[in-house]
Parts: C-alpha cells; sequence; structure tokens
C-alpha cells in the first residue's frame, strides 16, 4: 500500500478516535446518574414540604395549647394566693374559689391530654422529616461526588481529545488536496466514516452488505480509492 493510502486510514482512526471520546463525553454514565439524583432530590424536597404542611397545624395547636396551660396556672396561682392569704373570710366566697381553682385543675388535665397527643402527632411528623433529611443528605453528599467524577472524566477526555486534533493536523498536512477532500466529503455524508475494509473477505465494513463478487474481483485490482456501490464509503487499495 502506498504511504499516503496508510495516512488515509491513520486519519479515519485518529478521527474515529475522536468521535468516539466525543461520544463517551457526552454519554458519561456519572451524568446519567446525576439526573436520576436531581429527579430523587427534587422528590425529596416535595415530600419534605408535604410533611412540612401537614405538621404545621398540630405544630399551631401545640402552641395554643401552651399557651392556655400557661394562661390557667398563672390564674390559678393567683387563685391558691387568694385563698390562703386570709383576705378573704366569707365562706361562701372561699367555695367559690375553690370551686374554681378545681374547674381550672380539670381543663388543665384535659388540655394536657390533648397536648399529648399533639405531641405524638408531631413527633411523627419528625421522624418522618428526619428520614426524608438523612436521605436528602445522602443524595445531595452523591450529587457532589457525581459532579466531581464528571468534571474529571470531561477534563481528561479533553486532553485526549486535544492530542488526537493534534495528530490528525499532522496527517492531514502529509496528505495531498484531492484526496484530503474526497475524504472530507464521504465522512461528512457517512457520520463520519468514510473509509471501509472488507469483512469476510465480501462484506463491507461501513454499510455491512455483502458486496457482489464482481465488485469484489474490481476492488482487488482497484489501484485507486473505490467507492462500496452500496453506502458509497472508500475502499483503500491493498487494505
Ligand atoms: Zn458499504
Amino acid at each position: 500500500m502506498s504511504e499516503s493510502y496508510e495516512q488515509l486510514l491513520a486519519l479515519q482512526e485518529a478521527d474515529t478516535a475522536v468521535r468516539q471520546m466525543n461520544h463517551r463525553r457526552d454519554h458519561l454514565p456519572e451524568r446519567e446518574e446525576l439526573i436520576s439524583v436531581e429527579t430523587d432530590l427534587s422528590k425529596v424536597e416535595v415530600l419534605t414540604n408535604a410533611i412540612e404542611s401537614e405538621k404545621a397545624p398540630h405544630a399551631r395547636d401545640q402552641k395554643r395549647i401552651d399557651d392556655e396551660i400557661a394562661a390557667l396556672e398563672e390564674k390559678s396561682a393567683k387563685d391558691n394566693k387568694a385563698l390562703y392569704s386570709g383576705a378573704i373570710t366569707d365562706s361562701k366566697e372561699l367555695q367559690n374559689l375553690q370551686k374554681e381553682i378545681d374547674s381550672l385543675a380539670q381543663r388543665n388535665e384535659d388540655l394536657e391530654n390533648e397536648l399529648l397527643e399533639v405531641m405524638m402527632v408531631l413527633e411523627e411528623s419528625d421522624g418522618q422529616l428526619h428520614e426524608v433529611g438523612v436521605k436528602q443528605t445522602e443524595l445531595e453528599g452523591r450529587r457532589t461526588e457525581l459532579l466531581a467524577a464528571i468534571e474529571l472524566a470531561e477534563s481528561e477526555l479533553d486532553i485526549d481529545i486535544k492530542n488526537e486534533k493534534a495528530g490528525i493536523e499532522n496527517i492531514r498536512a502529509t496528505l495531498n488536496e484531492e484526496i484530503i477532500a474526497r475524504y472530507d466529503k464521504v465522512a461528512a455524508k457517512s457520520g463520519g466514516l468514510a473509509i471501509v475494509t472488507l469483512i469476510d473477505g465480501n462484506t463491507c465494513s461501513g454499510c455491512r452488505y455483502p458486496l457482489p463478487s464482481v465488485e469484489i474481483d474490481g476492488l482487488r485490482r482497484a489501484v485507486d480509492l473505490h467507492p462500496c456501490s452500496h453506502c458509497k464509503r472508500l475502499f483503500v487499495p491493498g487494505a
């Protein structure tokens, strides 16, 4: 095979390598995982908001009950102080005061029970929030790892692509314009693959069509680039 055809094969190999590296760069498995992690993070956010909204009215209940209990305690302390101060001597009045203290104590007990129920509900919500929070931290950690891995893979591939492209420039410089133009034209129409070889003695490596034996004969005798009759990609004589 002539030297320029060897260079043409080398050019195709290098161009294919660049195409494959670009494809790898665009389809990094880490990027696909990142998309799924981001989706999970949005779901976690939605779930957190739902739990928070469910929790909010119970938290308001807790505040209301706490406030009422505090007010009751204040009133009760005041009544007790009055009861034992000796300032009130009228027995009817003392009796009424005692009744009020008892009724305040009853109300207080009811509120404490109500508070317990509310706190149980809140505890459950907090448990759920904690669980979701753990999941969120895990996902955020994975996202950070993936972003770093993507950045590393991209920069490594960028260096390899740059080197390969420099090699391509060197190869192209050795080829004559006519061959380069033919190569570029076919490559542009054929997904970047311009140069093909025979597989199993009769099949085009580009389109995978078995060629008729008369074409194979012509191909074997060719001294110039020979297009595949099916896909028009080019066979290199002697390759
Ligand atoms: Zn073909």
